[in-house]
């Protein structure tokens, strides 16, 4: 009787272990399972409207992305508004052009955060040689680099390796959307340069407002020349719109393009200087310079920017070209 009530007890014992241990497993294995979906989404804030698609494309609905300069704002001059420095102080991450470009946050907000936030500088993993230089920042670089499309794409690769270091769980779905955005770029770029090759290269020049297509110049083969110098804040002064305006005239420039991040009336004194001196210069179609347009139109992308900027020049040039000849 004692010996069938030990077994009997070892038994239960037995039984009471794996179901215990069995549980125990279980409920490790639910919270291991369960991680991806009670992690919170990483907060993301970016600056200017380029930097927010790139995120967007890289970070698809696994991260939260605001973006603080928006349509028609000029970067150069923006100042964050109460609303902008809280959500750049309650950011997990901030993407940021660099090189001088939003001066009034990095000078400030960012000194301010110290080592809370993670600030990225979309840019940094640009090689420097690849750089301009430009004279109005005392030997700084030009910081419009998004209108080389082989630069942006590094910019791109900046964003997807910060997403996938920050949030390891998730950087194989970071790796893919990159990859697949990458593939959309390298065919923009290409495309571009076609689109450009179909314009003489001596008459490959742009004038524009303020010279924030230095980068496109180079990778595209045209000569640029701004009324403006890179950054908005400077004045067209006399001898500015009758340089632009002599140059104009010597290369018999058939078009100028306006940008839409900078007054127009500048570019019409040129026009004015030009028709003074019995030559005619047209101002071409509005180009992107340091927003995109619209969300919700296709120029409301960077591709779709890009494509349009392209487009608008070499299509103004050819026509005017030919009427020329
Ligand atoms: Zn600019």
């Amino acid at each position: 009787m004692d010996r069938q009530f030990f077994k009997l007890s070892l038994c239960f014992l037995v039984l009471l272990l794996i179901v215990t241990g069995g549980c125990k497993k279980e409920r490790t294995e639910d919270v291991a399972n369960a991680k991806p979906t009670i992690e919170k989404k990483l907060n993301v804030v970016a600056t200017i409207s380029m930097i927010t698609d790139i995120v967007n494309n890289v970070g698809g609905d696994r991260i939260d992305v605001t973006g603080i300069i928006g349509e028609g704002i000029d970067p150069h001059l923006y100042k964050p508004t109460a609303r902008d420095t809280k959500r750049l102080t309650e950011a997990d991450i901030i993407f940021y052009n660099g090189l001088h470009l939003e001066v009034r946050i990095t000078g400030t907000v960012f000194d301010k955060m110290k080592d809370k936030t993670k600030t990225v500088a979309v840019t940094d993993g640009i090689d420097r040689s690849r750089l301009r230089i430009a004279s109005e920042f005392m030997g700084g670089y030009d910081p419009h680099a998004w209108h080389d499309v082989s630069l942006w794409m590094k910019a791109t690769e900046r964003v997807r390796d910060t997403l996938a270091h920050t949030d390891p769980i998730n950087a194989e779905y970071y790796h893919a959307n990159a990859k697949n955005y990458l593939a959309m770029l390298q065919t923009l770029h290409e495309d571009m340069q076609k689109l450009a090759a179909q314009i003489p290269a001596k008459r490959r020049v742009l004038v524009t407002t303020h010279d924030a297509f230095g980068y496109l110049g180079k990778a595209y083969g045209f000569e640029v020349r701004g009324l403006l110098g890179i950054n908005t804040e400077d004045e067209a002064g006399i001898a500015d719109v009758r340089d632009l305006a002599a140059f104009i005239i010597e290369y018999r420039i058939p078009t100028m393009f306006v940008d839409t991040s900078s007054p127009r009336r500048g570019i019409m004194s040129v026009q004015a200087a030009v028709r003074a001196n019995g030559y005619n210069v047209k101002i071409g179609g509005g180009l992107f310079a340091d927003a995109m347009g619209t969300p919700g139109t296709p120029e409301g992308t960077y591709i779709g920017m890009m494509r349009y900027n392209i487009d608008t020049i070499v299509n103004s040039l050819q026509t005017e070209l030919a009427y020329q000849e």
